[in-house]
């Protein structure tokens, strides 16, 4: 068993990096409030191929996978706020991994039947944006890890984690 850690790691790695989606498609024929937003003039090159093509970042090089300051993960698309530090943690993925969402409404879900995989992907609500897949093998009580791109994401520290006063404390 000594290569089972290794073996996880390449699996997630696969699967991650095989995009999602019938999507190449560009998300912005999604149904949302920014469908009219060029996103192209907007977004970088690489956050285009990302949150508009659902494209996926190699792990380990991502600008969150390593990060513990405090605050709150925006979407990269549009500022909406989609996850707080607090609920960040090491899934040895390589990707900013998390096990609960700030706001469960900011974030919806759809069924990614590409490569002969059935996975959870995860958008933002308000832009349509990709962010990454949901997976569930994540920390208890509920399992739950949201794996997502760093590129999709933009950082802020301010006042939201500050004030989201856990009685349990840190928890990363
Ligand atoms: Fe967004």
């Amino acid at each position: 068993m000594k290569h089972t850690p290794l073996m996880l790691l390449s699996f997630c790695v696969a699967l991650l990096f095989a995009g999602c989606t019938s999507a190449q498609q560009d998300t912005k024929n999604d149904e949302t409030q920014t469908s009219s937003i060029d996103w192209s003039a907007e977004l970088s090159p690489e956050q285009y191929r990302i949150l508009r093509q659902c494209g996926t970042e190699p792990p380990f090089t991502g600008e969150f996978w390593d990060h513990h300051e405090r605050g709150v993960y925006q979407c990269a698309g549009c500022g909406s706020p989609l996850f707080s530090s607090q609920t960040k943690y090491e899934s040895g993925s390589g990707w900013p991994s998390f096990f609960g969402a700030l706001d469960s409404s900011n974030i919806r879900t759809r069924v990614d039947r590409e490569h002969g995989m059935i996975r959870t992907e995860l958008l933002c609500q308000s832009c349509g944006g990709h962010l990454g897949h949901l997976f569930n093998d994540g920390p208890a009580p509920d399992g739950l890890r949201y794996c997502i791109n760093s590129v999709s994401l933009q950082f802020e520290h301010d006042s939201i984690a500050s004030k989201e006063a856990s009685p349990k404390g840190e928890q990363h």
